[in-house]
């Protein structure tokens, strides 16, 4: 808590430190989530943000989840901020305490820092400064926090179907996803605040052949496994079309000026010169490449239990990341047709489609607007997201979904997330508390 004459910077990585120090890890398996760590971070939300907790209503949903309700002037175009209270467990060697929340050379050091307690007690920290202040945006807000984000649990679609219920249509939601990334694309100075439009549709599929089992010493040519390993070979040697969709391409004409010297003109008439540009970027290495297509990872395999017993059925499990323009029909229909082999089933496990594009109309310039005021040197621009958010669901009663984390981040902060040393600089976590503070008071009548 901070002291009489203490700046308020510190209140609020104060905050930020308590609440990352409650390991609120979830788990697919409900068996194995702490619960009274979700207990403990509900509870303790409500003590570090009193007056949040005071004046907007709150509906729980799912176990742990919290769908705040902050009045405005108007409830004709609400507005919905998003972040998700849970966490990914803990993985390899960390500088300082995984839960710690460490103050150590200007950073907070934790788990959840980036992914995503910042963006949440930012949000929290913005809207309790606002109101000690009086203050009463100009359309309502709404706060949607998930407690199963990283299990792909249905905390966000039972916030939806609560707004829904109500006949709330936001005029625009934001989530996590993109950031105020430096050393973004090689050769780029300039930070770029990259706001997510859409994200890949994440799929997964299980191809299985059966056969006759029996005993090692006598086995059949084209038994079970092989024909699973000759389909994945087809797989992985005909990958989808690549393609650069428009929101790739809108993100070169914004780094045009801030590019390479060399590639200038090619960023700058990146529209005219897509074939080129799509080729560059299958060419420039994984990353890159994912940004042009809709992409396969055989991740499970699975065959006989035993060295001498023949499989009487093989299995592998393939994840697959949609791009904008592919859908779930056509990717099945690749996979027939590559695999070419009757006798391998196609089950699919899962299904998403990818988000569909969201406008860069007055509520992107908004979030634009708002960049430029609190991150001068940055360039705002659109972009696809590879991964998954919760926002997704959103999109069934929104079409202004936006995914964009206002926080500075170097490279080796963004590899940090899902992975070990995860931290946020004390100065860019104020950023980020100042620019949600001011979007919520940019919120046009
Ligand atoms: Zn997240």
């Amino acid at each position: 808590m901070s002291l009489p004459g203490e700046p308020t910077t510190s209140r609020a990585v104060a905050k930020l430190q308590a609440l990352v120090r409650i390991p609120t890890v979830s788990d697919r398996d409900p068996a194995k989530v702490d619960v009274q760590a979700f207990d403990d971070f509900v509870t303790e939300l409500a003590v570090q943000f009193p007056v949040l907790h005071d004046t907007l209503e709150l509906t729980r949903v799912d176990s742990h989840g919290l769908l705040f309700h902050w009045p405005g002037a108007s409830a004709e175009r609400p507005v919905v901020l998003m972040a998700h209270l849970d966490v990914v467990p803990v993985e390899g060697t960390w500088q300082h305490p995984a839960f710690g929340g460490d103050v150590v050379d200007g950073h907070i050091w934790g788990r959840g820092t980036l992914d995503d307690k910042g963006s949440l007690v930012g949000i929290c920290e913005a809207v309790e400064t606002l109101l000690e202040r009086g203050f009463t945006p100009a359309q309502d807000v709404w706060l949607s926090f998930g407690c199963n984000e990283e299990v792909s649990g249905t905390s966000a679609v039972l916030a939806v179907e609560e707004l829904a219920r109500r006949g709330v249509r936001p005029w625009f939601v934001l989530d996590e996803g993109g950031a105020v990334a430096s050393e973004a694309f090689p050769g780029v100075k300039a930070p770029i605040g990259v706001i997510g439009l859409t994200e890949k549709g994440v799929t997964s599929l299980e191809l299985r052949v059966e056969g006759r089992g029996g005993h090692a010493s006598t086995p059949t040519p084209m038994g079970p496994t092989a024909r699973i390993a000759r389909a994945i070979v087809r797989l992985d040697r005909a990958p989808m079309a690549p393609r650069t969709p428009s929101p790739t391409i809108e993100l070169f004409r914004r780094m045009a000026p801030h590019g390479p010297l060399p590639l200038r003109p090619v960023f700058a008439n990146a529209a005219r010169l897509k074939p080129l540009l799509t080729r560059a970027l299958l060419a420039a290495g994984p990353e890159t490449s994912a940004m042009t297509r809709t992409t396969f990872a055989v991740t499970t395999l699975s065959g006989s239990p035993a060295l001498n017993v023949i499989a009487a059925t093989a299995r592998a499990g393939v994840n697959i990341r949609i791009m904008v323009g592919d859908t779930v029909a056509d990717v099945l229909e690749h996979v027939r047709t590559v695999v070419a082999d009757d006798q391998v089933e196609v089950d699919v496990v899962e299904r998403n489609e990818p988000s569909p594009v969201s406008p860069m109309d007055e509520a992107f310039e908004l979030l634009e607007a708002t960049i430029g005021e609190v991150f001068p040197d940055a360039v705002a621009a659109p972009y696809v997201m590879m991964a998954a958010t919760d926002s997704r669901f959103f999109t069934e009663i929104c079409e202004r979904v936006y995914r964009f984390a206002p926080f500075r981040m170097t490279k080796a902060q963004r590899q940090a997330i899902h992975s070990y040393d995860e931290h946020l600089g004390v100065d860019a976590f104020v950023d980020g508390v100042r620019w949600y503070q001011r979007l919520i008071e940019r919120i046009p009548a």
